[in-house]
Parts: C-alpha cells; sequence; structure tokens
C-alpha cells in the first residue's frame, strides 16, 4: 500500500514536471520538401484522462504517404495542419494509464501518434497492444505493420495474384516491396523486381530471394530491361512508382493482366502534372485491370496476413532490411530520405531508449 502511495507521488511529481519534443509542420512544401519545411518544438505533456494511456515512444516510421497530408486538399486522410505535429505510425511504451484505459504500465503499443516523444494516446489514435516476444517491436511498422499489410491486400486482392505468376514489383527493396517480393515467391511466382542500386538488387536476389533485379537507375532502357526479364509477359505489376515503370509494365504485361496502383512516389513532389502514360491504350487490347486501392480498406485480412507473415517468419522467408535513423529532431532528415532512395528497407527513426519504464 505504502509502495503504491509512494509511487502514485513520484508519477505525480514525474508528469508535472514532464516535458516532451515534436515535429511540427512549419510551412507547407513545394516541390521536394526541405528541412525548413519542418519545426522541433518542447511543451508539457498532459496526463492521460480515462480511457486514455501516457505513451513515450520508442520507435516512429516515415512513410511516402505523409508527402501528400503535407499538401491542403481533400483525400482519404485529413492533411497535416501548419503549427501542429505531425501524426504517423509509431509504437511506445505506456508509461502511465488513466481509469479504465485498455493498457497497462510497461505495455507496447503501436498508434498514430508519433513525430512526438510522448503521446497521451486515446481510442481515436487506434491503438493496438505489440508483443515483444513475436517480433522487435519496431516490425510492427514494417513488415508486421500497415507496410506489411499494405503488400498483402495489394497483392492478393487488388493485383488478385494466383500461384504461379509471374510478377513485377517497383521500390522492390522497401518496406511494402520486399514483402510483396516474399509473399509471391512463397506462392510460386517468377519476380523480378526494380530497385535504385545494385547493393538493392544484390539484397533482393541473395536474400529476398527473387529470381531477378532490375537497377532502374543503370538501365538506359528501362523498358528494354523489364521486357528481357519477361519474355513470357506479366500477369500482375505491383506499382509503387509510376512514370517510366508504369510504361514499361504496361507495355509487357499479359492479357488480363492486373496492375495494383499502391503508390506513385516518381510524383509527390512534381509541381505540375506529369506526362502519360503514353501506352495506356494497350489497356484495351490486353484486357488489364489497374485498380487504385488504400491499405485502411483492407484491414479485414489482417488475420490472414499475420498467419501468412508468421508461417513465412518461422521458415526463414521473410526478411527485410531497416534503416534507422537516431532522434526525433532527425525525424525529417528520414522523411527527406525517402524520395532520395536512402532508404534501405523500412524506414524508421528510434526516438528513445526501448524500455521507458
Ligand atoms: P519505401 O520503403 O519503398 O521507400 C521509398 C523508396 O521509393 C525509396 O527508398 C526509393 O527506392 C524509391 N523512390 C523514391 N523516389 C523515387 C523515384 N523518383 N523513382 C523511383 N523510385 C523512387 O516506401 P514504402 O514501402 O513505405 O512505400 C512504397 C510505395 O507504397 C510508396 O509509393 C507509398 O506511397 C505506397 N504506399 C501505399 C499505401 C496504400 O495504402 N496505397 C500504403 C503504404 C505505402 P529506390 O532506391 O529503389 O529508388
Amino acid at each position: 500500500m505504502v509502495d503504491a502511495i509512494r509511487k502514485t507521488n513520484l508519477m505525480e511529481t514525474l508528469m508535472r514536471n514532464l516535458k516532451g519534443g515534436e515535429i511540427r509542420l512549419k510551412s507547407r512544401p513545394v516541390g521536394m520538401p526541405t528541412e525548413d519545411n519542418f519545426e522541433y518544438a518542447e511543451g508539457p505533456v498532459a496526463e492521460p484522462k480515462d480511457g486514455e494511456v501516457l505513451v513515450r515512444n520508442v520507435w516512429m516510421s516515415v512513410d511516402p504517404y505523409m508527402r501528400g497530408r503535407m499538401v491542403d486538399r481533400e483525400s482519404y486522410v485529413p492533411p497535416f495542419q501548419i503549427g501542429q505535429a505531425l501524426q504517423g505510425h509509431a509504437v511506445g511504451q505506456v508509461i502511465a494509464a488513466g481509469k479504465g484505459a485498455a493498457f497497462a504500465e510497461g505495455d507496447y503499443i503501436g498508434h498514430m501518434l508519433g513525430w512526438r516523444e510522448y503521446a497521451v494516446v486515446g481510442p481515436a489514435a487506434m491503438p493496438m497492444k505489440v508483443d515483444p516476444k513475436i517480433a522487435p517491436v519496431q516490425s510492427f511498422l514494417g513488415a508486421l505493420g500497415m507496410p506489411g499489410m499494405t503488400a498483402y491486400a495489394g497483392l492478393f486482392r487488388v493485383g488478385a495474384f494466383k500461384d504461379g505468376e509471374t510478377v513485377f514489383v517497383s521500390a522492390a527493396s522497401g518496406a511494402v516491396g520486399a514483402v510483396v517480393c516474399q509473399l509471391a515467391k512463397a506462392h510460386g511466382a517468377y519476380v523480378v523486381g526494380s530497385a535504385g542500386s545494385d547493393e538493392k538488387c544484390d539484397w533482393l536476389v541473395k536474400e529476398a530471394g527473387i529470381d531477378k533485379a532490375i537497377n532502374y537507375k543503370k538501365e538506359k532502357d528501362l523498358d528494354a530491361a523489364v521486357g528481357a526479364a519477361f519474355p513470357k509477359g506479366i500477369d500482375v505489376y505491383f506499382e509503387n512508382v509510376g512514370g517510366k515503370h508504369l510504361e514499361a509494365a504496361l507495355n509487357h504485361m499479359k492479357l488480363r493482366g492486373r496492375i495494383a496502383v499502391c503508390g506513385m512516389i516518381e510524383q509527390y513532389n512534381a509541381t505540375t502534372l506529369p506526362a502519360g502514360p503514353s501506352n495506356i491504350i494497350l489497356t484495351i487490347p490486353k484486357s488489364l485491370r489497374i485498380e487504385g486501392f488504400v491499405v485502411s480498406n483492407h484491414y479485414d485480412m489482417l488475420p490472414q496476413f499475420y498467419q501468412e507473415m508468421s508461417k513465412l517468419i518461422a521458415a526463414g522467408k521473410m526478411k527485410w532490411k531497416e534503416s534507422v535513423v537516431e532522434g526525433l529532431h532527425n525525424a525529417p532528415k528520414a522523411f527527406l530520405g525517402l524520395f532520395k532512395g536512402e532508404n534501405f528497407g523500412k524506414a524508421l527513426v528510434k526516438i528513445g531508449p526501448d524500455k521507458a519504464v
């Protein structure tokens, strides 16, 4: 009892003096963002109310989709606001729980209040318990989290991939792409990926086990390289990049091929609309289906996704890389790196120590 009172007093004192840092959007980027579009600020940390928990963030994710939220326009998620902390997936440890909260002190949870050291997490932040015994907690921001789920839904549902088909994946060594490649391989596919360096391409072939990798930065003729890699054509193109990748894929799709449009990172920072694809007419004779998707509409597949991933991880057939940037201050740098191919695998920011309590 005395111990409990002491602990409560200690927590109250700690809470009164607790300050936390956060990264705010300072201005809306035009074209490629710069570090000047972001600012670091510190302030007092609020106490968790009933049903909320106070989380000390350990890891946060930077993702290409965040670029879209920096633009003031209506979309499937609201835009970030100038002067306010950015948001995104994070994993942290609960350090204090309000009355009736669903999580206890010491629990690790994933939630949507990244870009800050401390987060007061309620149901709106979509908290989910993560189990460090299953995998390192940061995996729930990558292969076992939103990017992995994107790969799964995009390949199997949107791409309607069937065992043994041929699959082309762009940004193949990234958080989403690497999972797509290995899911398809595990189902007997012939898989070719494209990536932006020889090191990434080597990893894709030697570690992720795909059939061929194309370094698109070195290829003078991407279309010819894709054609040579797919002598019998492509059944499913998992689109992460857009532009010349999409044109090349269209040229080499098989009859009734499917294109799962996951992302088009090549144009996220464009200030004018890019041309093309000039060969979109090929959708007619080839009877192609091109379908865009947003992962949040496919979370009903989560149980199958976890089942498949745990089987593959246990069999050593699902590997991934992580690019870790240390310190919340460096989160903007990690984000900007996504558009220069600086990340090799899931881009993460380590915000604090693994154990917060
Ligand atoms: P990645 O881990 O793949 O990181 C982004 C990578 O994209 C970079 O490392 C770089 O790799 C490549 N890239 C950057 N700029 C260009 C460019 N101009 N041309 C070609 N490649 C480029 O990111 P994610 O795996 O998190 O995301 C992959 C894609 O999936 C993105 O387009 C993202 O927006 C999309 N996405 C969509 C979701 C949805 O619900 N629809 C959900 C999650 C992600 P390289 O060195 O190979 O060039």
